[in-house]
């Protein structure tokens, strides 16, 4: 069964289309990746799929309930972890905190803390615990590894793959990092200009030189 299902999505900024036909679909429990370079429409395919932008065409469904994991955090600094933690939960049937620390046990210890005197790896974890506050079946997660030391990145997807693994937590993975992407997910969109431009497992895209060429740095 498809948690989310995009067909043909045109979105337009004014005159400017950021999606020209994007068709894609998540299965329940699947994790899949969506790369492509700055400005491809990644974070507008996201923006569409939690209702913020409007399509001028085409249609979005999501099955469960969706958690967005913004780009940039967009934690209140000021405040603690744990009540950064409360503002993702405020839906009907969410989780309380006390269920996130046992998803995520290495905030348990950063939970009095302020956001904002925490380190970029620690804020994103507070970011993905504040989106598994209101239990999501499927959680977008845009640009994980921005702006992150690589052993902090392969910390935080290790907590996404063990989600997915024990959870059954779909994961849609927006990354312009495909290395990673790729390692994480079983399928993968490559979005070019508002269009996807190859599509497949992984393995598969991984052994395109096209793909290779542009996203892994060479075959
Ligand atoms: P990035 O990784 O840099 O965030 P992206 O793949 O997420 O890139 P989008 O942010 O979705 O790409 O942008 C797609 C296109 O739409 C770009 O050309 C961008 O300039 C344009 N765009 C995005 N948001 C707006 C907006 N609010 N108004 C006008 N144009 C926009």
């Amino acid at each position: 069964m498809s948690m989310v299902r995009v067909r043909d999505l045109v979105v337009r900024y004014g005159s400017a289309t950021a999606l020209d036909g994007v068709s894609l679909t998540v299965g329940s429990g699947e994790m899949v990746a969506l790369v492509g370079p700055n400005g491809a429409g990644k974070s507008t395919l996201v923006n569409a799929l939690s209702g913020v932008v409007r399509p001028a065409s085409g249609t979005v469904r999501v099955a469960g309930r969706l958690a967005h994991v913004p780009e940039g955090r967009r934690l209140f600094p000021d405040l603690t972890v744990e009540d950064n933690l409360r503002l993702g939960g405020w839906r009907s049937r969410s989780r309380d905190p006390a269920e996130v620390y046992e998803l995520l046990p290495a905030l348990v210890r950063l939970r009095s803390r302020r956001a904002g005197s925490l380190s970029g790896g620690e804020q994103q974890m507070v970011a993905v615990g504040r989106a598994l506050m209101a239990r999501p079946e499927v959680i977008a997660v845009d640009e994980l590894s921005l702006g992150l030391a690589p052993m902090v990145v392969a910390g935080l997807a290790r907590h996404l793959a063990a989600l997915n693994a024990g959870r059954g937590t779909a994961v849609l993975l927006i990354e312009q990092n495909a290395r990673l992407a790729f390692r994480l997910c079983s399928r993968a969109y490559v979005l070019e200009a508002g269009r996807v431009v190859a599509e497949g497992p992984c393995a598969e895209l991984a052994r395109s030189p096209r793909v290779a060429d542009a996203y892994l740095g060479g075959p």
